[in-house]
């Protein structure tokens, strides 16, 4: 059996390329890692299916990127930091300084 696009995971060592997260190690990091193929430029922005259009992403990243048109891998770093501040301000806000949470 082989993964679909397995190709592009090989050329990628099975790693996240927006934060480096590596599924290649054990399977608890590739089952954590929950990795997709992501279109770097995205389909509906025109992306193509080629594979110079194609990274491994984990799912954190995948999803925090989602459809933001992006041309390059550091244009989805970019997203992806601008959505992780986002994150960390709704955290701060509604979990640590929230008098409801019990820690
Ligand atoms: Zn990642």
């Amino acid at each position: 059996m082989s993964y679909p696009r397995q190709n592009i995971y090989e050329r990628d060592n099975y790693t996240c390329q927006y934060c480096g997260f590596s599924g290649a190690s054990d399977f608890e990091s590739w089952q954590l890692g929950w990795f997709a193929i992501d279109h770097i430029k995205p389909r509906k922005h025109g992306g193509s299916d080629d594979d110079s259009n194609l990274t491994v992403a984990c799912h954190p990243c995948n999803s925090m990127k989602s459809a933001t048109d992006c041309n390059s891998i550091e244009d989805g770093k970019k997203a992806i930091a601008i959505k992780i501040e986002e994150r960390k301000r709704w955290f701060k806000k509604y979990v640590l300084e929230n008098p409801n949470i019990k820690s």
